[in-house]
């Protein structure tokens, strides 16, 4: 038959060769040879400390997961999103009716925007932070009103509050992205907020957490239809190239959100994975438990050069060189390191995220090199 190569082939390049064989029998997957790797293959030698994923991978049992979803991904996703659901509100002690999957945290971050700002209606959000919503806020018609960090780089809520006030979302990114620092009192912030203007609380960096003053809001939904929080398997799950997130809220907040939201929006072996995930708490701690000592050992290091880092309750930290961070940022890419980019309110603090241990002693080297260049 004509098509039999062309889709072997197709298959074969997605996949390798031994599984697009199999792929081809009518029989499961579940004896494809696993090649779980703890740590993921770096393309090209790049060291990439820019976007603030996992150095450490999902856990083995994602990649079993997945592998075992192979043989269902002719079916739409209904049940698995089910049963992902179900498990998330079960973690949360929430209903499944509280729980909004997404396409990563990305989609639910844009439903807010498309469901809560538009003309007249803008989005509320502090300056720096994580810029996407501002974005999906314009793609709606509406404006995003910024307002600077305080000076110890936390959210200014009292500011925040004032501008709620003619806003549609108020947008809290906690702990905050790229400063990594958490913001306390948000139970206070949200008392106060008009019950017409939605917040939505994004927790994308949660298990990192780590004292000063953090605290989840997820225990705060049962009290505020206009709470929305955003989770994803981007981050210390090590999914970010499976496209996996979530928002809980209430009922029919929720409905808002899934009015702008394309049918089937979630694909089989990243449900498969995600769920799966969930229950590996020990591989949570464990990356926890590596960034952590990886970021104390990091700090000292910039700080035995010189230079301050802002305490970082993340997966990345800021450091100010004291110097516009353009060109460094350049110097590294040429070294093959890849760092944040450039944020115009804190213009001389580079973003890194904490890799392997390897990984940060290139960035360091490379570092040296690039502020002496
Ligand atoms: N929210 C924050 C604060 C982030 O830093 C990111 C990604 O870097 C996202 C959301 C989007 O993550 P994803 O769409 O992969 O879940």
């Amino acid at each position: 038959m004509a098509l039999a190569p062309i889709s072997r082939r197709r298959f074969a390049g997605l996949l390798g060769a031994g599984i697009a064989s199999a792929a081809l029998r009518p029989t499961p997957l579940h004896a494809v040879p696993s090649t779980a790797a703890a740590t993921p293959p770096t393309p090209d030698d790049i060291v990439r400390l820019s976007s603030n994923e996992n150095p450490y991978g999902p856990p083995p049992a994602a990649f079993d997961a997945m592998r075992n979803a192979f043989d269902r991904v002719w079916r739409y996703p209904d049940e698995a999103a089910d049963a992902l659901a179900g498990d998330v509100a079960k973690l949360h002690v929430l209903k499944s009716e509280q729980v909004l999957l997404g396409n990563g945290s990305s989609e639910i971050l844009k439903l807010c925007a498309a469901a809560f700002t538009g003309p007249g209606r803008p989005v509320v959000m502090a300056d720096p932070t994580f810029e996407a919503i501002g974005r999906y806020a314009r793609a709606a018609g509406g404006d995003a009103l910024k307002i600077p960090l305080t000076a110890d780089h936390r959210h200014d809520l009292l500011k925040m509050l004032e501008a709620a006030r003619l806003a549609g979302l108020v947008y809290v990114c906690n702990p905050n992205n790229p400063t990594g620092t958490a913001t306390p009192d948000l139970r206070g912030f949200l008392s106060h907020v008009p019950a017409g203007t939605v917040v939505l609380v994004d927790e994308a960096y949660h298990h990192y957490a780590d004292g000063d003053g953090y605290e989840s809001v997820v225990p705060l939904i049962a009290e505020h239809p206009n709470l929305v929080v955003a989770r994803t398997f981007s981050k210390i799950y090590g999914m970010a190239g499976l496209r996996c997130g979530y928002a809980l809220a209430q009922p029919a907040t929720l409905d808002r959100l899934r009015f702008h939201q394309a049918w089937d929006n979630m694909n089989l072996p990243a449900l498969a994975a995600a769920q799966a995930a969930l229950g590996e708490t020990a591989h949570l701690e464990r990356s926890r438990r590596l960034n952590r000592e990886t970021r104390d050992w990091v700090i000292g290091e910039l700080a035995a050069r010189g230079y301050k880092s802002i305490p970082s309750r993340t997966n990345f930290l800021m450091t100010d060189l004291r110097q516009d961070t353009g060109p460094v940022i350049e110097r590294l890419r040429q070294r093959r390191v890849e760092v944040g980019r450039r944020f115009p309110a804190l213009p001389t603090h580079l973003r890194v995220t904490l890799g392997t241990r390897p990984q940060m002693e290139r960035f360091l080297a490379a570092l040296g090199e690039a502020l002496s260049a």
